[in-house]
């Protein structure tokens, strides 16, 4: 016994020895791997203070997935349009040529692809309710104007429902007059035009920006939830007050999900890749990135 105390002692103070070392030298190997373990043990100690509502659905008794309906769903995810032409950047995977988008929502629409919204997407989840073999659900990030530009009249052509996590206050009070040259936000007045083909939900009130330092990394600063809670809430005045989110730059923390399930957020959407499955957790839900140069046949798994 006493053996024993004693290499929990000495364990013990080389614990606290490496930790003071790599407090001592941030930004190296050790010290990250030393602050890593410690923001491990941190939120193991707030998630027993504070208990989170499970995030994964428990499905009903006696669900099954029929034949002829969606084992997965694909939520694809996209960021800005522009046609080739003002394309300067195309190797950035947010920039999407609108050609290529043309391309991908005809090629869904060929297929027979049934556009799910986000609330059935929660219920397909939940095992609640099943959607057909072939659905998908587009979703957009940041709310750029060229999304009611160009993708809106393409989506409307084919009947598609589409979402925009919106960034709060980058919305502008004003239609500005679009310039394919330059990025430019969606206007409320935009949004209301836009609402028979997209839902909106939030993206942040104003945190889809690094700001968070952590264990020598830069985080986005809705991990600070302090700034999260206020956040929540201006993004609420503006009237965008749905239980569904998309983390800014797909960072998700504990404290993160706590914050956001104790503000009645239901479901949020992260930029992990993967397809969505009924009792998947509803609060780290995967999506699909797609380029210019992806083959959609081939992303949703039809070759
Ligand atoms: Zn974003």
């Amino acid at each position: 016994m006493k053996r024993f105390k004693k290499y929990a002692l000495i364990s013990l103070a080389c614990m606290i020895i490496l930790y003071a070392v790599a407090v001592a030298n941030p930004g190296t190997v050790l010290s990250r791997k030393a602050c890593s373990s410690w923001s491990l043990v941190k939120d193991q100690a707030f998630l027993m203070t504070h208990p989170r509502q499970n995030d994964k659905p428990k499905l009903p008794a006696d669900f099954s997935i029929q034949p002829g309906s969606a084992e997965q769903v694909p939520v694809l995810m996209y960021h800005y349009i522009t046609p080739q032409a003002y394309n300067d950047q195309p190797n950035n995977n947010s920039i999407m040529n609108l050609e290529a988008f043309e391309e991908g929502m005809k090629y869904l629409y060929e297929q027979g692809y049934y556009t799910a919204t986000l609330e059935e997407l929660e219920q397909y989840v939940m095992g609640k309710k099943a959607l057909p073999a072939k659905s998908v659900v587009i979703t957009f990030d940041d709310g750029y104007q060229n999304n009611y530009v160009y993708a809106y009249p393409i989506l409307k052509k084919y009947g598609f429902n589409a979402t925009i996590f919106l960034i709060g206050s980058r919305i502008q009070p004003e239609t500005s007059v679009f310039d394919p040259a330059k990025k430019s936000y969606l206007s409320f007045e935009e949004i209301k035009a836009a609402s028979d083909v997209f839902e909106f939900h939030s993206h942040t009130y104003d945190l889809h920006q690094k700001g968070f330092m952590k264990c020598g990394v830069n985080y986005a600063s809705g991990f600070d939830t302090e700034n999260l809670e206020a956040d929540i809430a201006k993004m609420k005045e503006l009237g965008i007050d749905s239980p569904y989110f998309a983390y800014p730059f797909g960072e998700k923390s504990t404290q993160m999900v706590y914050a956001l399930q104790e503000n009645s957020y239901r479901m949020a959407l992260t930029v992990h890749q993967g397809f969505v499955k009924p009792g998947d957790p509803l609060m780290r839900l995967n999506r699909l990135t797609v380029t210019s140069a992806t083959n959609m046949a081939e992303l949703l798994q039809n070759e």
